[in-house]
């Protein structure tokens, strides 16, 4: 889900292109690859890994003022040279930035047309069905307009066509894009970064539309010329980075509602069938062992309590350092599901392969296409959540969690103790549940952050899935505000730890579980009759049922399934804030580092 650049003017395309590819490169990416004409036809080079992989492989002194450039971000196929964007088939040349969901119902059709396909990914589809629809209307801006009835899922487009070489198309659908426009030459763009170097005047492209570059630019909607507005980008480019957003922690939480429908909509596009077919049966196993590190210890913990809820299956969840050098108790009726962002992590790495020496079952949950666990375990989930560059992960653990939250879903049901009719409502309110967090999103957290910026040490204490997200919260402070944070089951407070709260000790609680509302209630009188400020984030039913806290967060009250995730968002932002206001460095704290590939 990376970058796209594209060029048509008087300078040599190649470098422009490598140019943007290298102001794209904070969007993380796997490979890298430029398609360009050279007067005589359409070449295209194309490697896995780094830009300057793909520089090394271009002869010097190529002529040419138009081409398109790809960074690549696995989302279908290993991320090896071959699946590398510029794709061709026929007269098309493309790149995509973006996940073409129903790629292999269309595949199957073109391969029946004759078409041959040579790479793994959603994406090569797009340049055969150009090729096809071409083959009959022969008018390049039409075949493009058709696009929009065939594709299901999100894309963004750069596309050359070998009977109008000089001339560079563009669409979108869900991806970002925008059109560059400079004096007597104009870009394509996933991002204003790109294109900075040359202007900071852009057009924001639609969904639908369809931009045609020539010697100058046309806009389409319905095939019609329409009117745009010319923006001038103000910022310099880091700024333009962070697409406005102060820090890309924030940028990135701003992402999650995307990130969840990505993730999810495999499993719940056509209901409980898609979840059937689509979530690997799990229901011959007697048990599940979850391993993982940090944030991803502690997605496992919060799909712990809800598998338990929902189902008959115990689950046990590990912190991978210990599980490598851990007794093993697994057998062959055990599921171990590793879980880890970058899929590269080198103690949750280390525990698969213990287990894999005995032959038991594996499931990684990763982020990373083509990564170490992907490629080692025996069934694979990814996330969607695309590069996630902040060191504190916020948008990769919550599609974590949604991950969990569907096994728990399809277990429960095949187990029978979730009714068809309740795992409908389940599954309608995933639907909804990108609306319900960008409305958590929208609440505004720096009060409650000007209650624990001055201080140097905050407590977290929930029970059960309460407790399971007060850890991932409390983890979240400390790591970029330097808080000294600690989470506790809330019952066990008064087993020690009550003694270090004062007059003006920051408690942040969570409760999200009715059933066990009350005793955290009790708890939190405790705590505050001893002078604690309490900020509480529950639903609404148990929030009014209890007024007496200093900042409460509401949350809808929905269900166990999607309830967590909900909850999740509050705890983020006040992290984010709270940081903000120590001055830290949020995206980038010390001593961290993004992906932990040393024990
Ligand atoms: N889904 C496409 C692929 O895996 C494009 C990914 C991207 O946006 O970088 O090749």
């Amino acid at each position: 889900m990376c970058g796209i650049i594209g060029y048509n003017g008087h300078k040599n395309s190649i470098k422009v292109l490598i140019n943007g590819l290298k102001a794209l490169e904070y969007r993380g990416y796997d490979s890298a690859g430029i398609a360009y004409y050279n007067g005589k036809r359409m070449e295209i080079i194309k490697t896995s890994g780094r830009i300057f992989n793909l520089e090394k492989k271009l002869k010097p002194n190529i002529q040419s003022n138009i081409g398109i450039g790809h960074t690549r971000w696995a989302t279908h196929g290993k991320p090896n040279d071959i699946n590398s964007h510029p794709h061709r088939m026929g007269k098309f040349t493309i790149v995509h930035n973006g996940i073409i969901e129903n790629y292999e119902e269309l595949k199957k059709g073109l391969i029946k047309k004759g078409y041959k396909f040579k790479t793994e990914t959603d994406s090569e589809v797009i340049a055969a069905l150009l090729d096809f629809i071409y083959s009959t209307e022969k008018d390049v801006l039409k075949t493009i307009s058709l696009l929009e009835e065939k594709l299901i899922g999100a894309y963004a487009l750069g596309i050359l066509c070998d009977d109008e070489p000089n001339i560079l198309y563009a669409t979108r659908k869900d991806s970002p894009l925008i059109v560059g426009i400079g004096n007597k030459e104009n870009f394509i763009a996933s991002d204003v970064p790109a294109i900075l170097k040359y202007t900071n005047q852009y057009i924001i492209i639609e969904d639908n539309e369809i931009v045609k570059i020539d010697d100058k630019v046309t806009v389409y909607k319905n095939l019609n010329e329409t009117e745009k507005k010319v923006l001038t980008f103000e910022g310099n480019l880091e700024v333009a980075e962070k697409n406005g957003f102060d820090h890309f922690m924030l940028k990135e939480i701003h992402e999650e509602p995307s990130v969840i429908k990505n993730t999810t909509e495999p499993f719940l596009a056509d209901g409980l069938e898609s979840l059937i077919q689509n979530m690997p049966n799990f229901s011959q196993y007697k048990r599940i062992e979850i391993v993982g590190c940090g944030s991803a210890y502690h997605a496992g913990l919060v799909g712990k309590a809800i598998i338990e809820k929902y189902t008959n299956t115990p689950v046990a969840v590990y912190i991978a350092s210990e599980f490598r050098y851990q007794k093993l108790f697994t057998d062959k009726e055990t599921l171990v599901i590793f879980i880890s962002q970058s899929g590269e992590t080198a103690d949750t790495l280390a525990s698969l392969r213990k287990i894999k020496s005995q032959n038991i079952d594996s499931l990684a949950i990763v982020n990373v296409v083509g990564s170490s666990l992907a490629r080692e375990a025996k069934n694979t989930i990814y996330i969607k959540a695309g590069p996630e560059i902040s060191v504190a992960t916020t948008k990769a653990y919550l599609a974590q969690v949604a991950v969990l939250s569907l096994i728990a879903l399809n277990l429960g049901y095949k187990q029978k103790i979730i009714s068809e009719n309740k795992a409908n409502d389940i599954i309608k309110s995933f639907i909804k549940l990108p609306t319900y967090i960008e409305d958590i999103i929208d609440k505004n957290y720096k009060q409650i952050a000007k209650t624990l910026y001055k201080k140097n040490i905050c407590f977290y204490i929930g029970r059960g899935i309460d407790y399971a997200l007060s850890m991932e919260g409390s983890l979240k402070l400390k790591e970029i505000s330097y808080i000294v944070s600690m989470c506790y089951p809330a019952g066990e407070l008064k087993h020690g730890t009550i003694s270090l709260i004062d007059k003006g000790t920051n408690v942040i609680s969570v409760i999200t579980d009715k059933t066990i509302a009350d005793k955290t209630l009790s708890n939190i009188k405790e705590v505050k009759s001893r002078g604690a400020v309490v900020t509480l984030v529950t639903t609404e039913e148990i929030a009014n049922d209890f007024a007496d806290v200093n900042h409460k967060v509401i949350i809808p009250k929905t269900n166990d399934f999607i309830n967590p995730m909900i909850a999740a968002i509050p705890l983020q932002l006040i992290s984010y804030e709270t940081a903000k206001l120590r001055g830290c460095d949020i995206d980038k704290p010390k001593n961290l580092a993004k992906s932990v590939t040393v024990e």
